[in-house]
């Protein structure tokens, strides 16, 4: 059998060189719709590149290898500013496929065509395409496969969405990597895929971080898949709990034994696209901490601080996302 690779915006790499991993982070983010705005706020590629570059290098410092680009199709991703970076820092970047939920991803034009008939197939050969070909003729593949639910359902859209990921999952072995809207479905989410096929060690169930209710932590993590508390620096927005409401839960599911489960990660966004976020003056306070190098600057020498070998640091900083993507064989 062939050794399993994983995609980087720059071409293969084995799952051994990813190294210290952020599982879920975000170059460049808009919401559909932000394309129309450019008039006014057009790309300023070379701004998004200069500020990654910049995030990169800091994070360089902490022994950051990969980055795992959580952006979907319909969210603004562009793998060719992507690439430019990777080459510019040597970071591993890992772009994805997949789509958004449907009340805030671009589900418009799949809700529209389901009108007319089946999207399954569509989806499947979009997303098989990305990682076997490459995204818009540019020859860069996508790594992982991101889908999404709303807020205490997945829609027929989404679940439409997610079984295509399951199919394209099953012939590439490409990662799922998800998100849950503010501490729901995450159980769901995970049945949901393994019940179609996908191997649990190959999904990360994301923003864990914003429950903290051990019963739904728990109802994930006994599926066998991988959580993220992949919001760490966020408080009280997008339903964030606050930073000392995460921290026992997370220390308490590493003492229970799960440090071989769960990843850790900001979601932060270094670009938004369209107009810069005119942020409420109130909610500064909440945002604080939410940069990208907070897990290593506070939250893993507070994790050492409570007890947390650095063992356990290498096993959700560098193993379980070389597990996620490499598969059983990098156990
Ligand atoms: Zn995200």
């Amino acid at each position: 059998m062939n050794p399993v690779k994983v995609n980087t915006v720059t071409g293969p790499i084995a799952p051994q060189e990813m190294g210290i991993t952020l599982p879920h982070e975000h170059i460049m983010y808009g919401y559909p719709g932000w394309q129309a705005d450019q008039t006014v706020y057009p790309l300023d590629r070379r701004a998004v590149v200069n500020r990654m570059v910049g995030i990169l290098e800091e994070l360089k410092t902490f022994g950051l290898k990969t980055h795992v680009d959580a952006t979907p199709a319909d969210q603004g991703r562009d793998p060719e500013i992507y690439k430019e970076i990777s080459e510019k820092t040597g970071v591993h970047i890992i772009c994805s496929t997949g789509l958004y939920n449907e009340t805030q991803g671009g589900s418009a034009y799949w809700k529209f065509r389901s009108m007319l008939g089946d999207i399954s197939n569509e989806l499947y050969e979009l997303f098989l395409k990305e990682i076997t070909v490459g995204i818009r003729g540019t020859g860069i593949k996508a790594g992982c496969i991101k889908v999404a639910s709303s807020h205490g359902s997945i829609t027929d859209y989404e679940n439409k969405v997610f079984q295509a990921a399951a199919r394209v999952h099953r012939e590439t072995g490409v990662p799922i990597i998800t998100h849950t809207e503010e501490g729901t479905m995450g159980p769901e989410q995970a049945e949901l895929l393994t019940n179609a096929g996908v191997d649990p060690r190959r999904i990360q169930i994301g923003h864990m971080s914003n429950s903290t209710d051990m019963r739904y932590q728990l109802a994930v993590l006994d599926k066998g898949v991988f959580g993220a508390f992949d919001r760490m620096g966020i408080e009280v927005i997008a339903g964030c709990p606050y930073e000392r409401e995460k921290m026992p839960v997370l220390i308490g599911l590493i003492r229970s034994g799960r440090a071989h489960q769960l990843m850790l990660s900001h979601d932060f966004i270094a670009t938004w696209l369209g107009r810069p976020l005119p942020v409420n003056p109130a909610d500064l306070p909440f945002l604080a901490n939410w940069y990208p190098t907070h897990v290593f600057k506070n939250v893993i020498p507070a994790l050492k601080a409570a007890g947390v070998t650095d063992a356990e640091i290498r096993t959700i900083t560098v193993d379980n996302p070389r597990r996620l993507f490499g598969g059983a064989s990098n156990d």
